[in-house]
């Protein structure tokens, strides 16, 4: 017998919640988590509207506000460090689920939390995932490695929501297609900027920096920079990259870097990737989340779409799994759950694909051409533009309905 109807490799958000999901619906899950401790692991924490929706159908809206979290109530968008917008980010602009920057391992410690309060759930933290194992052509489980030594685990299907270095994805020959896009971006926090609650980007020059208030009550810097330039950045020390931002900003904000930059320790480099599987399953295993579809910065999306991404993958692969999980009836659940998400990731990717280019560009168009957008923003027409594409970006493509 297998040990579990359903594995599910990664315990991030994409992951968590769909283990979650299933071992509340009574579905034997066994999560497989490497690191030991979720703060380990790097991750984005800006939800939007569509992720708190999804982490509200779930059933956690009670438990959300008490997860370490910080609510933005500005946007202010500076252009060669003249402010050109300045949204109050009122709860009502996002149907009462403003965006919030929240403590990620929080968030995944309460979902495995509440699923161990299931039967049917089972959690191996510090379990690494190795290998795929295979019966007849068919994914039917994995080799994972703990403390304790190796194990082989066989499920009736394997989700892969093992991020961006998806080991699922490479062993189990998926192929993706990616779209290169031309930035990194360097991370950092520094201590909180006076009683700012906001968030701030600066624009210009073809630089990009962002500034928020996060839930440890401090200030974290997001620095976009043209993708393979992080190497020159650390030559060139922190001092001199924080010369730079300082420069790029509002005097308020530069005094504020200056002062700090001695907190400015280590640097954290996030290799910007925007990719997507072509296929999201083979028989026997599926991808959701990173594994499935890195997503680029652009927007904030990959926590969201990862935790809508759990969503669905539960409303089709539940009945199958409750009915048995006839490999036939899994492997066309699992074409159901790509051909459901694949309209949102995909007019994701393409929206968050233009705005890099423009913005981080040091050709002799880039100026102009950044002027010409500002100055369209503030017409009827232009903001309507924007306006949609902020909707999809804070909403989705369409509302995605948790029905088991
Ligand atoms: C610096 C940075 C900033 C970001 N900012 C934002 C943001 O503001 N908003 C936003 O929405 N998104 C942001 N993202 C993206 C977001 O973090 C991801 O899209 C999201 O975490 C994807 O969730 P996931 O569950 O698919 O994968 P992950 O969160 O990557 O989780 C995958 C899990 O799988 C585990 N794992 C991997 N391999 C194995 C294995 N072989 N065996 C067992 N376990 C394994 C990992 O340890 C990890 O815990 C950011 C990402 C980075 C790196």
């Amino acid at each position: 017998m297998a040990d579990a109807d359903a594995i599910v490799v990664g315990a991030g958000p994409a992951g968590a919640s769909l283990a979650f999901l299933l071992a509340d619906r009574g579905i034997r899950v066994t999560l497989l988590e490497r690191q030991s401790d979720f703060a380990r692991e790097f991750r984005g924490e800006i939800l939007l509207p569509s992720g708190i929706d999804a982490l509200q159908q779930m059933g956690l809206a009670n438990l959300l506000p008490s997860i370490p979290q910080s609510r933005p109530t500005t946007l202010s968008v500076y252009l060669n460090q003249n402010l050109v917008i300045e949204l109050a980010l009122e709860p009502a602009l996002f149907a009462g689920r403003p965006p919030v920057a929240m403590s990620q391992p929080a968030l995944l410690e309460m979902l495995v939390a509440e699923a161990s309060k299931r039967p049917a759930f089972c959690f191996l933290r510090g379990a690494l995932v190795r290998e795929l194992l295979r019966e007849e052509g068919r994914v039917v489980g994995v080799r994972a490695q703990t403390a304790e030594g190796e194990h082989l685990l066989h499920a009736a299907v394997v989700v892969g929501a093992d991020g961006r270095a998806s080991l699922v994805r490479r062993r189990g020959g998926f192929e993706a297609k990616e779209q290169a896009p031309p930035m990194d971006i360097v991370w950092c926090k520094v201590p909180r900027f006076h009683e700012f609650r906001g968030a701030r980007a600066y624009l210009g020059r073809g630089h990009l920096l962002i500034a928020y208030h996060t839930w440890d009550d401090r200030l974290q810097i997001a620095w976009a920079i043209l993708k393979g330039t992080f190497g020159e950045i650390r030559r060139r020390g922190v001092g001199e990259w924080v010369e730079e931002m300082a420069n790029h900003v509002t005097p308020d904000l530069s005094s504020h870097l200056r002062t700090h930059k001695g907190t400015i320790v280590h640097p954290f480099l996030l290799d910007v990737v925007s990719d997507r599987v072509t296929c999201w399953s083979t028989p026997g295993a599926l991808l959701i989340g990173d594994a499935a579809h890195t997503m680029s910065p652009v927007g904030g999306q990959g926590l969201n779409v990862a935790l809508r991404d759990a969503l669905v993958a539960a409303n089709h692969l539940v009945p199958v799994l409750r009915a048995g999980g006839d490999p036939a009836s899994i492997d066309l659940a699992m074409r159901r759950i790509e051909a459901e998400r694949l309209p949102e990731i995909s007019s994701v990717q393409r929206a968050q694909a233009l705005p890099p280019r423009i913005v981080l560009s040091r050709a002799w168009w880039g100026e102009p051409v950044r002027g010409l957008i500002a100055a369209l923003l503030l017409t009827p027409q232009g903001r309507r533009v924007a306006a949609a594409q902020a909707r999809l970006f804070a909403f989705g493509k369409s509302p995605v309905q948790l029905f088991v």
